[in-house]
C-alpha cells in the first residue's frame, strides 16, 4: 500500500497531464455494475505513457491491472488497493494495413472490429460482433462464440512485457491460445497493446447477414437487459454449464441481488443491488451443487478479484488472473 502511494505520487509528478482517477468506484467500469473503489485508474494517452506508468509501478515492485470494458470481471465490494490502466479511452486506433489485414489497438471494441471487417468485406469476425469486450480483454480470454474464437483470426499481438519492460510482438502460434485462455492470461505480466487480424475476403452482405443472425440469437437466448459478466462458468469438457445448472434445479436460484438467470442458466445476473459477495456465494453454491449431483467441476470464466477471494477451495485449479511481475516468467516463443 505504501509502495502504491509512492508510485501514484511519482506518476503524478512525471506524467502531469495524465488522466488519473482516484478512489474510483469500479461498479462504474464493470458490466456487472458491482465493485467498490480502486485506489486509482489511469488512462494513458499513448503507449509511451503506458510504458512509463508500468515502469514506475515496477520500480515500486507493483504490477498494474489492465482493464478493457470490464465485461468479464467481478470486482470486490470493499474495493481494491490497485492501480488499473484503462485501454478503452485512448488506445482505440484501427485501420487497414496495405496488405489488407486489420490493425487494431487494445481498446477497440470487438463490436467495432467486427463491423470494420464487414465494411471492408472481410469475414471471420462475425462471431465477435455481439461480445461486449475489447481487443485486449478479448485476446487475453481468447473470446469466442458460435464456433469462432479470436485465435482463428489473429495474426500477431504486440504487448508490453512488464518483467523485461520491453515491447514484444508474438505471432498467434506463440500466444498459447486455448479455450478462454492464452499465455497473456496464464503467465501474466503482459499489457496487450495492439494486434493484427487477418480475416478472409468475403461478401459484405453475407457477412452482415451472419452478424445479424448471431446477434438475434444472442438477444433471444441471453439476458442482455440485466447486468452480468457473460457466462459465469467455462464449458466443462463434454458438457454445457448452463444445462448442468438447469438440471441441478438452479435456474432462477438467488442470493441477495444475484440470480442464476431465468433466461439462460449459464449467466449470473445482477437484479439491481447485488454485491460481489452475493455473486460469489451464488457461484459457490452452483458449483458445489453441480459437483455433488454430477461430479463435474464448473470452473469460473469470470475473473474474480482479488485473487484470494476467488472460488478457490476445493476446485483443483480455479483460474484467477492478475498481472504478476515475475522475473522468471518469459513469453513462449
Ligand atoms: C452480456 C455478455 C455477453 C458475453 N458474451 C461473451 C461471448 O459470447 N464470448 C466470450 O468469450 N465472452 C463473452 N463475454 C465476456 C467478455 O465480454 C469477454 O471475455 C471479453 O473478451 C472481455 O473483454 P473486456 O475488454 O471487457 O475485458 P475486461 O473484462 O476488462 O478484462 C478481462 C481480463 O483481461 C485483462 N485485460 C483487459 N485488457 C487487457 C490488455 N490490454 N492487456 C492485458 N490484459 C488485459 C483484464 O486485466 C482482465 O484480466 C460476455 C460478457 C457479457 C457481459
Amino acid at each position: 500500500m505504501e509502495n502504491l502511494e509512492t508510485a501514484i505520487a511519482q506518476i503524478k509528478q512525471e506524467l502531469p497531464g495524465l488522466c488519473l482517477m482516484e478512489n474510483e468506484p469500479m461498479s462504474a467500469h464493470s458490466s456487472f455494475k458491482i465493485g467498490g473503489p480502486a485506489r486509482a485508474l489511469a488512462v494513458p494517452s499513448d503507449v509511451s505513457s503506458l510504458s512509463k506508468i508500468c515502469h514506475i509501478l515496477k520500480l515500486n515492485k507493483l504490477a498494474p491491472m489492465l482493464l478493457g470494458n470490464g465485461t468479464n470481471i467481478l470486482f470486490p465490494d470493499e474495493g481494491l488497493p490497485e492501480l488499473f490502466i484503462i485501454s478503452t479511452e485512448k488506445l482505440t486506433k484501427m485501420f487497414l494495413l496495405p496488405d489488407g489485414a486489420i490493425y487494431a489497438e487494445a481498446g477497440v471494441s470487438l463490436a467495432k472490429l467486427s463491423s470494420f471487417a464487414q465494411q471492408n468485406g472481410l469475414q471471420g469476425l462475425e462471431f465477435a460482433s455481439g461480445i461486449p469486450g475489447t481487443v485486449g480483454g478479448g485476446l487475453l480470454m481468447n473470446a469466442g462464440a458460435y464456433g469462432g474464437e479470436l485465435k482463428d483470426v489473429v495474426e500477431s499481438v504486440v504487448y508490453y512485457f512488464l518483467p523485461q519492460q520491453t515491447l514484444l510482438e508474438a505471432p498467434a502460434e506463440a500466444c498459447g491460445f486455448g479455450y478462454r485462455t492464452s499465455n497473456f492470461k496464464t503467465q501474466g505480466g503482459c499489457a496487450i497493446l495492439s494486434a493484427v487480424f487477418r480475416p478472409e475476403k468475403g461478401d459484405k452482405d453475407q457477412i452482415a447477414a451472419k452478424m445479424r443472425e448471431l446477434n438475434e440469437k444472442r438477444r433471444e437466448k441471453q439476458p442482455l437487459d440485466l447486468p452480468s459478466a457473460g457466462s459465469a462458468f467455462k464449458r466443462p469438457e463434454g458438457h454445457f454449464a448452463a444445462a448442468l445448472i438447469e438440471q441441478a434445479g438452479l435456474k432462477g436460484y438467488t442470493v441477495g441481488g444475484a440470480q442464476v438467470s431465468e433466461k439462460h442458466s449459464g449467466f449470473v445476473v445482477n437484479k439491481g443491488n447485488a454485491t460481489s459477495k452475493d455473486v460469489y456465494d451464488l457461484m459457490m453454491h452452483v458449483r458445489n451443487t453441480v459437483y455433488t449431483q454430477t461430479g463435474v467441476f464448473l470452473e469460473p470464466e469470470i475473473i474474480i478479484l482479488p485473487p484470494d477471494y476467488a472460488l478457490k477451495d476445493e476446485t483443483p485449479d480455479a483460474p484467477i488472473y492478475r498481472i504478476d511481475v515475475n522475473e522468471e516468467t518469459l513469453p513462449e516463443e
